[in-house]
This record gives structure tokens, sequence and C-alpha cells, in this order.
């Protein structure tokens, strides 16, 4: 990735391969890409070793799309894979290039598939045949394939194969060709079985192996997360949340992901663009000027378009889908740790990516810590001390006492304690954003015989959502009052507590020295009023009994107590502070 990989179009491909290309979004040819795609079209043998995420598909799938000759409906190219799974992921590749090939067919055989399904689509006429060896020599066998119009062969991680034990099968099936057909060999690693099959059947075959060059990169901490459990999307979001960053990179592999993300990102509250080869040279310069001036956060970058960015405030690189050689990673995660600062950066690393990964702790020279994602708690944690922080600054500098005047009478008139009125406030604060993210905005808690899952629970008699299609209030009477020492807020506490109802559920509540009533939702479930006799409030027992009467129709239920204080809450400022 060092130099400048020449652009798809110069590689010799057809117009419509091409334009299959920029329908997928890739920018520009892996270094593998580059270099088979060349001898491939010109007819010639080659031997390709790379690891896994090289982009050894489209290395060998777009020269020999381009080759194809649609009228000829006959097997012109057969790929032999180790798994049924790579099978069918590299015929989906030949589909998606072909896509603009009118026509154009192409077919997974494996074994464990319907045969008689497999021979109506051969039947139908075949360009591509992609199989695992041991249905493909079945075929054979059978006489249900032919190989003779074939012009190409490729074989596919050929050294899975042997370890699989098809070599033989293999050997059999390139036997089995015609002597003109061209072969393509591909192979993570070159053991002396596969070695000896490429000398015994390939012809003066060009060698590619894209090297792993060893680099240190020192200043970057590097870390790993395995993906498992969780979408990427959300793994990359809970960790922005966390990690302190400044300005972050995120890379991706297609033009058409940066647009993507970047919009998601953004979607999700950051200050995210997307940056890469579509955009012209003002306009990506631009974007990376918003980037320095921090009016952007996070850029969503392909490779090519990330070249050579130098932005210092970059804390960040989070290598969003894995590069296609060590190379590209080096020269990503270069974009952090510039001008002597630390810098971070995060791989994401599929199952399949995981020889990969091995490769790049090669070339880096260092090993990369798999990383845990932050937990719910961490995550609330970081919110709680963002929204602290926050308050700390409100209360340094914004002059409050036009909302101390207007709580202070709040809670005095609904005789709520002020910090219950605090609650409310920041939970009113935090709604478009709640600090905890596992829960809901307004959480509907369930009542707590539910919760607690007794032998004969009843259900609630509805579910609540909303004020208008709540149960109507009944009264009930209580038996503790002010000479208890007993408040209004402990009586709808404990109420709430104990019966798991949220307090805009819970109606009047008329308070006197011995005693007092409530207006609670009709069909209140045995246990939970059976339960509420008992529950003690200010140690006495609290002793609920069905007073026999519903609440007063017409009298409207949100506000609890008494009608709110008229005046103009909307205009704060302008009121003269108190001191
Ligand atoms: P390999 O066979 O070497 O393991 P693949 O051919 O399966 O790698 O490619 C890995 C991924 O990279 C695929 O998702 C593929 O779509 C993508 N890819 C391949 N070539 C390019 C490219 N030039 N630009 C962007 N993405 C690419
Ligand atoms: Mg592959």
């Amino acid at each position: 990735m060092s130099d400048t990989p020449p652009p798809f179009a110069q590689l010799g491909l057809s117009a419509p391969i091409l334009q299959a290309l920029n329908d997928a979004g890739y920018e520009a040819p892996s270094p593998i890409q580059a270099a088979a795609i060349p001898p491939l079209l010109a007819g010639r043998d080659i031997i390709g070793q790379a690891q896994t995420g090289t982009g050894k598909t489209a290395a060998f799938a777009l020269p020999l799309l381009t080759r194809i000759d649609l009228e000829r409906r006959e097997p012109q190219v057969l790929v032999l894979a180790p798994t049924r799974e790579l099978a069918i992921q590299v015929a989906e590749a030949f589909q998606t290039y072909a896509h603009h090939l009118p026509g154009f067919h192409v077919l997974p055989i494996y074994g464990g598939q319907d045969m008689s399904h497999q021979l109506r689509l051969l039947r139908r006429g075949v360009h591509v045949l992609v199989g695992t060896p041991g249905r493909v020599a079945d075929h054979l066998r059978r006489g249900t394939i032919s190989l003779k119009g074939l012009s190409a062969l490729v074989l596919d991680e050929a050294d899975e194969m042997l370890r699989m034990g098809f070599i033989d099968e293999v050997e059999n099936i390139i036997a089995q060709s015609p002597e003109s057909r061209q072969v393509a060999l591909f192979s993570a690693t070159m053991p002396k079985p596969i070695r000896k099959v490429a000398d015994s059947y390939l012809k003066d075959p060009a060698e590619i192996s894209i090297k792993n060059a060893t680099t240190t990169v020192s200043a970057v901490r590097q870390r790993y997360w395995p993906v498992a459990g969780l979408h990427k999307l959300d793994a990359l979001t809970r960790i922005l949340e966390v990690e302190p960053f400044d300005g972050v990179i995120v890379f991706v592999r297609t033009k058409s992901a940066t647009e993507e993300l970047a919009e998601k990102l953004e979607a999700r509250g950051h200050a995210a663009a997307a940056i890469n080869g579509d955009m012209n040279q003002p306009q990506r310069e631009r974007t990376v000027e918003r980037l320095k001036k921090a009016d952007l956060d996070i850029l969503v970058a392909t490779d090519v378009a990330a070249r050579g960015l130098d932005v210092p405030r970059i804390s960040h690189v989070i290598n969003y889908d894995i590069p296609h050689d060590t190379e590209a990673y080096v020269h990503r995660i270069g974009r952090t740790g510039r001008a002597g600062r630390a810098g971070e950066a995060i791989l994401f690393v599929t199952s399949r990516e995981r020889r990969m990964l091995r490769a790049i702790e090669k070339a880096t020279q260092q090993p990369i810590e798999a990383m845990d994602l932050p937990s719910h708690e961490e995550v609330t944690d970081h919110r709680v001390s963002r929204f602290q922080g926050e308050i700390d600054k409100v209360l340094d500098e914004v002059d409050l006492a036009f909302f101390e005047d207007l709580l202070y009478r709040y809670s005095k008139e609904r005789e709520t304690d002020p910090l219950r009125v605090a609650a409310a406030m920041a939970f009113l604060a935090q709604k478009a954003q709640p600090l905890r993210p596992s829960e809901n905005k307004t959480r509907e808690r369930p009542h707590k015989a539910e919760r607690s899952g007794g032998p004969d629970q009843q259900r609630p008699r509805r579910e609540r959502k909303r004020d208008d299609d709540a149960a109507p209030l009944v009264v009930y009477r209580f038996a503790v009052g002010r000479s208890q020492g007993v408040e209004v807020k402990n009586v709808v506490g404990a109420i709430a507590n104990e019966a798991g109802l949220e307090h805009r559920y819970i109606g009047r509540v008329e308070l006197g020295d011995d005693g007092g009533t409530v207006e609670l939702p009709d069909g209140m479930p045995k246990e939970i009023f059976q339960h509420l006799q008992r529950v003690r409030v200010c140690g006495h027992p609290l002793g609920l009994s069905f007073a026999g009467g519903e609440a007063a129709p017409e009298r409207p239920r949100k506000p609890r107590g008494k009608p709110a204080p008229k005046g103009n809450p909307g205009k704060p400022r302008g009121k003269p502070p108190l001191r």
C-alpha cells in the first residue's frame, strides 16, 4: 500500500465489470488484485500467495469474467474451494461482479445439496462452476458435468484443501481438464504438496506473493475486538461513548460504507463525515479542514481517501473493516500517534479474519491485545460523569435564582422533597439521551408481584402505557398519618416501590393526623393489595383498605395535588438574580 495502486480502470477489465465494481463501492484494487489481474487477463497461469481477507476472490473472478463468452453455455471456469460456505461465497461474489453481464449463470455445487436440483440447474447451462472437490469429482464420475469447454481452473485456498484431505481429488480434477486451460492457484501458505501440484500442472506461472513488511508503530497502542454477539455499529458506538477521544478515523472497505456509516454515526449524535475517492480533491480538503478545526470529530474513510492524512488531533484509528494487507494496516494506524502524541488503534476482527490479525501482529512486531467492549455500567458511568460535569458548569456559570424560586414553590406546594423534584428534573434533562442505555426513557414497571414471579400471580389488569388508557382510579384508605411523622411522599414512595407502580399512576393523596386516603388504579392484584396492608411506612403498617368508591372522574389526573403555579416559566432570562 505504500505505492498508489493503479485504478481498476487501468487494469484492462471490461466495462460491465468496472460498472459492477463501481456499484459495489470498491475504490481501488487490493495489492493481490493489482498484481493478479493483468496476467490472468493475458491468459497466464498464476500462483498467488496471500492471507485471507486480501481480496483474492475478485483477483481471479474479475479477469475471468472479463474473458467469459456468454454465448457459450457450458462451464468455462471451475473454481475449487475447500468448504461449502466458501463455495457459496465465491459463487455469490461472481454473481455480484457479473451483475451487468446479461444471461450469466454461476452455480455452486457441494455435498449435501439435492442432486436432482443441481442437475436441473446444470442443464440450464452455466458459465462458472464453484464447487468442493468431493462433489465436483462425483459429478465427473457420473458424467453430469463436462470440463471439455473449460478455459480456466481456480484452486482457491489450496492449502486448506490439502489440509482437508482433498489433494488427490484436486489433482484428479486438474488432470481431467483440457490442456489449454489456464490455472490460478491461491494459497495462504505453500506447503510441499501444493508446490508439487504447481510444478506439475502450471505452465510458467506468474508468482505473486503479497509480502507482509514489518514495521514498528510504537507510539500507538493496539487493541482488537473479536466481533461476536453484537453488531459492529453497536460496538463502535459503545466504544465511542467511553473512549476519551479527540479526533477519530474509522476505516471501512468501500465508498458506500463510508457514507452509510457516517450517516449512522451522525444519527447517533456524533459529528461525523465520510471521506472517499468519489469526492474531488477540494471536497476532501474541506472535510479534512473541518476535522482539524474540530468542526468534525469522526471521519469515516477508505484507505485511498485517508492516504497521507496528517491531523495531529486524531487520537483514535478504528479499523471497522479489517484491511486487505498489513501495509494498509500500518498505514492506517500511522494516522494517529502523530506529533509526539499517543495514539490508539482498535481493530474489529471476525472469526474468519483471525489469520490476518496474526499477520498484522507479525508485521508490526507488536502483540495486539484483545479488548472487551465497555459494559452498560461503564457506559452509564461515563454518561453520569458527563452529566455531573454539565451540572457543575451550570452551577458555576448560570444565574439560577428564577429556577430555585420555581422549584422551591413547587416542592412546597406539592409537599414533595426537593431532592425528588431535582430527580424529576434530571430525568427530564436526560430523556432524549438516557443516562442508562439499557433502559427506556419511560420504563414501564410491572407490578412487583409480576416481577418477582410469585407462584399464583395474577397479571395486572392492564398494561398502562399512557394516562388516557390507564385504569380508572379508586379510593383506598390507609392507617398512618402525620402524628406518626408520616408525610405524603412517604406514602407515595412506599406504594410506588412496594406495588411496583409508577408515580404517575398514583392519584390524589389526602393525609390526616391518623390516616388518609389515596387514589390507586382499579384492579389491583390481590397479593399486592395484601402486601400493601402490611407494608410499613415510618415504622407503622400502612394498613391499606378499600374505601369503596371511585375517584372523582373529571378531575385532571396528571398533576397530582394542586394545579401548577401560574406564570411564565418559558422565559427564565430577564428575572433579576436574588442577590
Ligand atoms: P480472501 O479470499 O482473500 O480472503 P475475499 O475475496 O473474500 O478475500 O475479500 C474479502 C472482502 O473484501 C470481501 O468482503 C470483498 O467484498 C472485499 N473486497 C475485495 N476487494 C475489494 C476492493 N478492491 N475494495 C473493497 N473491498 C474489497
Ligand atoms: Mg477467499
